[in-house]
């Protein structure tokens, strides 16, 4: 084993429900990991954040928590925070905050398709990264009503910027090889995708000329001005609606997706449904210089508290940080664990149709790690 005296400093900040569960479950999983895959020392933060968190003491992310961020970690995994169901005054959500404040403007969904979680039964190999802008587009809510003598009518602005298309675009591009890089690890019979890696470039802009264009020409750019990219990476483009029509006909033909915020929010919860379960989808909110894990469902609290929360998505959430802070070797380590449990399939949770506890999924990957 070896040991390179690093240390990778990982914030935990489990929030709400059964990110309580599944972020400590996440945490188990990487302390389990062999010294000789992972050759940084772990060490970890525990934050607060969420809804709760906000009852009690008025704030739902505390400057503390993003001091600590900001001054110690490395990167963070975050559980889920409940959504309130009516407006709290004074409340925002605090993913939505740690976002803002670390300018993490990727939001990166991986999805994979395994025996356990083919929702068609039918075997497929579904392994594609979308990538989706996560500051601007429809999103920056600049909207507003109006009246006139036809009655009322409302208007959103779009903001599309060369800025944020150019850094998304780069990150597509770059995360396309590293992704090229992680095959390179794996074993033949683990690979589901042959060849050189594929970036699509998902718009609409046969009818928003003038937005769309600035993206897909911005992003296009990137590409044509990389000579690494050109020489190592394949694009091609697709309109949002007939993307979202071939990732449900032939999903694997899909890479690396790259999409504005709107189209990248449709067609993620879109590319979910494929594989099964939402406890087993995983994200990471990525900027420059951070990441944070975040499972994508959200607090479930029909379940919280019982020791049943698929902990699947929280441990691949776990393994996208490593991989972002530059252990691949060490998140590869984890995904095949997980593959290896699900595919065994006697260790499943009730999401999956099994009985298993958390605890018991997260000691079977332990096991196979
Ligand atoms: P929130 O307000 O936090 O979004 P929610 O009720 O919408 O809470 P989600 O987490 O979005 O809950 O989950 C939707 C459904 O999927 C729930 O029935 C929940 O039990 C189930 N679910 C979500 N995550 C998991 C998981 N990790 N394991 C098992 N079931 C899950
Ligand atoms: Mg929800």
């Amino acid at each position: 084993a070896t040991t390179s005296g690093k240390t990778l400093t990982v914030g935990l900040i489990p929030a709400d429900g059964i990110g309580r569960e599944v972020i400590p479950a996440a945490r188990q999983v990487l302390e389990a990991l062999p010294s000789d895959i992972m050759p940084a020392r772990l060490r970890f933060e525990n934050l607060n954040a969420g809804f709760e968190y906000f009852q009690k003491h008025g704030v739902a992310l505390p400057e503390e928590t993003l001091v600590a961020l900001k001054s110690e970690c490395d990167g963070a995994l975050f559980g889920a925070v409940s959504s309130p169901s009516h407006k709290v005054a004074g409340y925002s959500s605090p993913i939505v905050g740690l976002r803002k404040q670390m300018d993490l403007y990727a939001n990166v969904r991986p999805v994979i398709s395994s025996e356990a979680s083919t929702a068609s039964g039918k075997k497929r190999a579904i392994d594609m990264l979308i990538i989706r802008e996560n500051t601007e587009c429809l999103y920056i809510k600049d909207e507003k009503q109006y009246e006139d003598a036809g009655g009322k009518y409302a208007i959103a602005k779009r903001r599309i910027s060369e800025h944020a298309s150019q850094r998304i675009g780069d990150m597509a591009f770059s995360m396309a090889l590293q992704r090229d890089g992680m095959r390179q690890l794996a074993t033949a019979a683990e690979r589901t995708w042959s060849g050189r890696p594929k970036v699509t470039i998902v718009h609409k802009s046969n009818v928003l000329s003038v937005t769309d264009g600035l993206w897909r020409e911005t992003v296009r750019g990137v590409y044509e001005g990389n000579e690494k990219y050109r020489s190592r990476v394949d694009v091609e483009e697709q309109l949002v609606d007939s993307m979202v029509y071939r990732m449900f006909r032939e999903p694997e033909a899909f890479d690396v997706v790259v999409a504005p915020n709107m189209y990248g929010d449709i067609i993620s919860d879109g590319a979910a449904a494929l594989v099964g379960s939402l406890g087993l989808v995983p994200s990471a909110n990525v900027g420059d210089n951070f990441v944070v894990g975040e499972p994508v469902h959200g607090s479930a609290p029909d379940i919280a508290g019982k020791n049943i929360a698929n902990p699947i998505a929280a441990i691949r959430s776990a393994a996208m940080l490593l991989e972002r802070t530059g252990y691949d070797a060490a998140a590869l380590a984890i995904y095949r664990a997980v593959d290896r449990v699900l595919a065994d399939g006697t260790i499943r949770t009730p999401d999956l149709g099994g009985s298993s506890t958390t605890t018991e999924v997260v000691d079977a990957v332990c096991k196979q790690l």
